[in-house]
Parts: structure tokens; C-alpha cells; sequence
């Protein structure tokens, strides 16, 4: 469970990108954040795993009072969480199974010597990830090769090897077609469903947030403006 309690944050230049927050979310529920540019969603998104500290509040991971963790705990408790970007964040000269295999170590090494530090194990654990996605066929080609919709289903394996309880989804399909954008949909829907792992997904195509997530967490200015079940919206329009 993710609990935000009356959690504010303020960036050193003054800007107030989240005022008083109160959300609590369920392990295994898909949340689609909906808003405006600059509505604060991704800073909301991005305090719950340290990418951004709070100003004030309490922000609690299941057993853990995110604020207060540091250093070796910091790392350690990211890794139940994982995070997808608009950008995919793949290093594109390597191959697919490599940025899979990257998730099984802390600090990024140089890609070069990627390849002797995984034991058998990590490159089962990697190839089963890609199959999840359905991209297994294209292991050991360069992700430069892929399409993004591809590479973006190489991030996510990279996430589920590293077996997160929660993804964190900063507008995972903006820059991809409407086509691409529903199979890469599709794997969260199955990901989340099958594995239980709890989706938090900044999203502005509402249409799609309403197909695909189970709750509508709605944004403007820093505020908590609409939280319901898709259902409820879906019924008022
Ligand atoms: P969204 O994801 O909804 O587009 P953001 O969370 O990125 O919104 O931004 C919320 C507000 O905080 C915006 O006014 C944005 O300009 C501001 N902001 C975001 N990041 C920073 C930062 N690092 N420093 C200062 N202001 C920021
Ligand atoms: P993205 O689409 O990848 O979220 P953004 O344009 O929202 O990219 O932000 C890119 C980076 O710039 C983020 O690290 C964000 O925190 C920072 N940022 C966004 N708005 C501001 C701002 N007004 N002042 C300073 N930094 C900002």
C-alpha cells in the first residue's frame, strides 16, 4: 500500500507542485494520473520512490516512511519499485538482453563489460522477463534496431526482472503511435492483472487512461482534484 498523507512539495524556487496530498493506493491496483502540463504529476509520481523528497507530510510504502530512508536503504528499497520513462532510458548501442541483464546491478557499469558479470541465473530471469513482454525473439538483437514501442517493452522487462511490487509510469506511451501506444498498454494491463504489481501511470490521453485503469486520479495544480474508480467516470459521461 502507498499512502500520501498531507504531503506538500515545494521546489527550492518556490514552486508548489503538490499541496496537501491525501491518497492511499492498494497493492495491485492500476492508477492512471491524469492533468495538464505542469500539473504536478510527475513530481507526485517521482516522490514515491526518492526521485524527489517531500517538503512536509508523511509518505508511506507499505512498511516504510519513505522520507526517512538513506543511502544503501534508499537503493535497496527501489528496487521493489520499478520506473518507466517517456524516453525508455535504454542504452540503445547495446542489446536487448544487456539493458535487461542491467537491472541485476546496482551502478551502471560501463556496457562493455556487461557481459561476464551475470551469472546463468540473471540471464534466465532476463530472458523470462522478455517473454512476459513478448519480445523474447529479439534478445540479442540492438535496441537501435527496435521500434519504440519495442523498446519500450525492453524497459519494461528490465523492470520486471528486477520483480518490482509497484511500476512507476511517467507518460509511457507519449511518443508513441496510437497503435504501438495499446500494445505497450496491453503488457501493463496483463503485467498488472497477472502479476499483481500496482501501476501508477502519468497519462494524458484520457481515452486510453479510461480503457485501461482501474481508478482516475485527477490533477490541477498541485491538487487532488478527482479520485474515483474509471467506472464512475465512464458512467458520468
Ligand atoms: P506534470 O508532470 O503534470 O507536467 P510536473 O510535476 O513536472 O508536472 O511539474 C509540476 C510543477 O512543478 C510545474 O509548475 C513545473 O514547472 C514545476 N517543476 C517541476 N520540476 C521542477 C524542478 N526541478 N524545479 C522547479 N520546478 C519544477
Ligand atoms: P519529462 O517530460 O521527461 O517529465 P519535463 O520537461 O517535465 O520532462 O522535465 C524535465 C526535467 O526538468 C525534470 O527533471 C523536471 O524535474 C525538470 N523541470 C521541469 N520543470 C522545471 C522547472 N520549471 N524548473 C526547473 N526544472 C524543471
Amino acid at each position: 500500500m502507498i499512502a500520501f498523507i498531507e504531503v506538500n512539495k515545494t521546489y527550492p524556487n518556490g514552486t508548489a507542485a503538490l499541496q496537501n496530498i491525501n491518497l492511499t493506493i492498494e497493492q495491485g491496483e492500476f492508477v492512471a494520473v491524469i492533468g495538464l502540463s505542469g500539473a504536478g504529476k510527475s513530481t507526485l509520481i517521482r516522490c514515491i520512490n526518492r526521485m524527489h523528497d517531500i517538503t512536509s507530510g508523511k509518505l508511506i510504502v507499505d512498511d516504510v516512511d519513505v522520507s526517512k530512508l538513506k543511502g544503501a536503504h534508499i537503493r535497496k528499497f527501489r528496487r521493489r519499485i520499478g520506473m518507466i520513462f517517456q524516453s525508455f532510458n535504454l542504452v540503445t548501442r547495446a542489446t536487448v538482453l544487456s539493458n535487461v541483464l542491467v537491472s541485476f546491478v546496482p551502478e551502471l557499469p560501463m556496457w562493455r563489460k556487461w557481459t561476464g558479470m551475470f551469472t546463468k541465473q540473471h540471464k534466465i530471469q532476463a530472458l523470462e522477463a522478455l517473454d512476459k513482454v513478448g519480445i523474447l525473439d529479439k534478445a540479442f538483437m540492438r535496441v537501435d534496431q527496435l521500434s519504440g514501442g519495442q523498446q519500450q517493452r525492453v524497459a519494461l522487462a528490465r523492470t520486471l526482472a528486477q520483480n518490482p511490487d509497484i511500476i512507476l509510469a511517467d507518460e509511457p506511451i507519449a511518443s508513441l503511435d496510437p497503435v504501438t501506444s495499446r500494445i505497450v498498454m496491453d503488457d501493463f494491463k496483463r503485467i498488472n492483472k497477472e502479476l499483481n504489481i500496482s501501476v501508477i501511470m502519468n497519462i494524458h490521453h484520457v481515452e486510453i487512461a479510461l480503457e485501461y485503469a482501474d481508478r482516475i486520479i485527477g490533477i490541477r495544480k498541485g491538487e487532488v482534484v478527482f479520485d474515483g474508480a474509471t467506472s464512475k467516470v465512464t458512467q458520468a459521461i
